[in-house]
């Protein structure tokens, strides 16, 4: 089957041919529908070899949907032909937080080596792949496979990080999202659908501001020099409630803190090699930074939910699985208006 893979330190996606899989015990074999690209990829092909917590080559994609082609001795949960959506993030399934979905906080899954699909386990971008056990599996019950497959992680992960802020997103609140990528395009769906606050969306490209403002930011700004200025003025001076950093670059995490009002929540998603210096005096007082990491299984029903009732809509560029490396420079680039999506039969 065909498959996209990172092979070498330094070297690019490659498509290549690799046998099919078998399911063991408690696995699914799934038959791939559509695979997302995640900016997150790059990170990882970025690396070098000391920093890569897995061995090559890796079967590259975190978002995956597909339809269950075959299951292992022992599995019940799933049936042959049923859609499904993977939750990526898995964990030991037994601890405290993998016992509430939350397997993206499993404390036991990096010390015992369980990777995710894509992360360091064989990944969605293929024709077909093995899921570990059918508690990763949510239906889709009607959800458009291609539409949806996003909503894995450029829906689950902004989700997790808004719902957690959720009390204190009043009315008129002012949250600032900076990077209106993937990841960002969804957070400003997911604010508007959650929340009467106002949103702010800044972007270096103005490509993405029009998607920003496409997609329900009420005000768009250049993130530059002056941004933080326009956002004060905005704010009658006093700075923002909540700030979403999607880039998490050196310069966009200093924006985050720079726009951040006194009691205000910074969520730093992005990972791009920024970090926020925190102390007494560094930050405006009361300040809470958080570093989110995905979401639970439940957070992803419930992002499936808004998909399907349409409050959602993940803005999507598809391509054929064999395209990927090409896929990947146009991510690079920036080129890419909302999530590009690999389709394993086109
Ligand atoms: P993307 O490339 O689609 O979007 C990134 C956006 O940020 C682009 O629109 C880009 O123009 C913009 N940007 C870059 N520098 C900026 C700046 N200084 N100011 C404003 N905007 C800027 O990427 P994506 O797939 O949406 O992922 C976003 C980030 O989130 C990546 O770093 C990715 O690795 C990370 N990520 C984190 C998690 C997590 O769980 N924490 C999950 C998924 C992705
Ligand atoms: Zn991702």
């Amino acid at each position: 089957m065909r498959a996209v893979q990172f092979r070498t330190v330094s070297g690019g996606p490659e498509v290549v041919d690799v046998p099919v899989p078998e399911p063991g015990p408690g696995q699914v074999l799934l038959a791939m529908t559509a695979a997302g690209v995640c900016h997150s990829d790059l990170v990882v092909m970025g690396r070098t070899a000391a920093e890569l917590r897995f061995p090559l080559p890796l079967t590259l994609g975190h978002e995956g949907t597909g339809v269950v082609a075959g299951t292992g001795p022992g599995v019940t949960a799933v049936s042959e032909g049923e859609a499904v959506a993977v939750h990526g993030a898995w964990g030991c399934g037994r601890c405290g937080p993998c016992a509430q979905g939350r397997e993206n906080h499993c404390p036991y899954a990096a010390p015992r080596g369980i990777l995710s699909p894509g992360l360091g386990a064989p990944g969605t971008m293929a024709a077909y792949m093995l899921v570990d056990d059918a508690r990763h599996l949510v239906p889709l019950a009607g959800l458009d496979p291609v539409r949806a497959v996003s909503l894995t992680d450029a829906g689950l992960t902004p989700y997790h990080a808004i719902k957690a802020l959720l009390p204190g997103l009043t009315p008129g609140a002012t949250v600032v999202v900076i990077g209106v990528g993937g990841l960002g395009h969804v957070a400003i769906q997911l604010l508007r659908a959650l929340t009467a606050c106002r949103v702010i969306a800044l972007d270096v490209s103005e490509e993405k501001r029009e998607l920003a403002a496409e997609v329900g930011a009420h005000t768009v700004l250049h993130s530059g020099p002056g941004a933080e200025r326009a956002v004060r003025e905005l704010t009658d001076g006093l700075g923002a409630r909540a700030v979403l950093d999607f880039a998490g670059t050196p310069a966009s995490v200093a924006l985050a803190g720079a726009v951040a009002a006194v009691d205000a929540d910074i969520c730093l998603i992005g990972i791009g090699g920024g970090s926020l210096p925190v102390g007494f005096g560094r930050l405006p007082l009361g300040v809470r930074v958080h570093v989110p990491y995905w979401g639970s299984r439940s957070e992803l029903a419930e992002v499936l939910e808004l998909g399907r009732s349409g409050a959602v809509r993940v803005r999507v560029e598809t391509y054929p699985l064999t395209e990927a490396p090409k896929v990947y420079e146009r991510l690079h680039h920036g080129s890419v208006r909302g999530r590009a999506v690999l389709l394993p039969d086109a």
